[in-house]
């Protein structure tokens, strides 16, 4: 089943973008000025749809959606939503991944109402959001390529045939197909807001599954970071003020190796950010997702309220 298509990131305005070669990594001192110019993103997503990886390989056919998402480049606020999980389209090309639509529709294959919440957020935040539309188990979006769990063969209980003994080459091109064209999606949005000094707060929205190897978790919502808490020790005893169950870095605990978007371009900017986990039983409905777009809206606005994380998210450093 497609989750979403491609008419609602093609609602994106004409958009600035900036333009490719003046951000490049990890040496600071001989970056170039960014160039910027005026840009079309629609006709940018269409030129990453004909991506053909090594030796004419290809994954996505030309009328096949694009794998990023994107609202709100206009929006007047600080936030950007990024959601890697969002959707569960397979690529023609794989088939099925030898599942069946029952297994393909559980959470293994994506994070169940985290899209949803991601759009009603930023649209709540009057921020911009980024999000991802392939299944995880093509490629998972939020781990380094290369990880043990980037291409998963296994997801709780349930083998993934056509990952199983995959080519490299074949996994080369998923990555430069899918996780690659949303990454540097991603980064043209954080480049563009940093060239025009606006200040930008990174939200990364997932949710998890209520049970996870017949283990109940009780958590409502779960606050994630790794070795920047900045936002996170603003937003949990936020969240906390409620009946709620917050998690302190549970379910999960975000560490390098299992959370690439929030260190990749959060910590690595020095960006003030954080990752959301809502349980997927909260979120399965419309009204479930309204209610924690609003919720979350509220907190986050009142995390940054007042407080030096403005500032800093002016200035971001690498
Ligand atoms: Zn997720």
């Amino acid at each position: 089943m497609r989750v979403f298509d491609r008419s609602a990131a093609n609602n994106s305005e004409q958009n600035l973008v900036v333009l490719a070669g003046c951000h490049s990594r990890g040496r600071p001192g001989r970056r170039r000025p960014p160039q910027i110019a005026f840009h079309d993103l629609r006709r940018d997503e269409t030129n990453l749809e004909r991506r053909v990886g090594h030796d004419g390989d290809v994954l996505l056919s030309p009328d096949e959606p694009s794998p990023v998402g994107l609202e709100g480049r206009g929006g007047r606020s600080p936030f950007v939503i990024v959601c890697d999980h969002a959707g569960r389209l397979l690529p023609r090309s794989l088939g099925t991944l030898g599942l069946t639509e029952d297994e393909l529709g559980r959470h293994i294959a994506w994070d169940i109402g985290a899209g949803a919440v991601a759009r009603r957020l930023a649209g709540a935040l009057d921020g911009c959001v980024v999000w991802q539309r392939y299944s995880r188990l093509v490629i998972d979006c939020n781990r380094p390529i290369g990880a043990i769990d980037s291409i998963v063969t296994r997801s709780e209980r349930t083998v993934i045939p056509a990952n199983l003994s995959l080519p490299p080459r074949e996994a080369t091109v998923r990555a430069k197909e899918i996780f690659e064209p949303y990454h540097d999606a991603i980064r043209r949005t954080l480049d563009f807001r940093e060239a025009l000094g606006r200040p930008t707060i990174l939200v990364a929205m997932h949710t998890f599954t209520p049970t996870y190897l017949d283990t109940p978790r009780p958590w409502h919502v779960g606050v994630l970071y790794n070795r920047d808490a900045r936002l996170a020790e603003r937003v949990l005893p936020l969240l906390r003020e409620g009946e709620l169950v917050v998690g302190d870095n549970k379910p999960y605990a975000a560490t390098v190796l299992t959370d690439f978007s929030i260190v990749h371009h959060g910590e690595r900017r020095a960006l003030p950010h954080v990752e959301l986990e809502v349980r997927q039983d909260l979120v399965a409905d419309e009204e479930g997702q309204s209610a924690w777009a609003d919720r979350l809206a509220g907190v986050l606005t009142a995390a940054v309220r007042g407080s030096p994380m403005l500032a800093l998210a002016k200035s971001p450093v690498r």
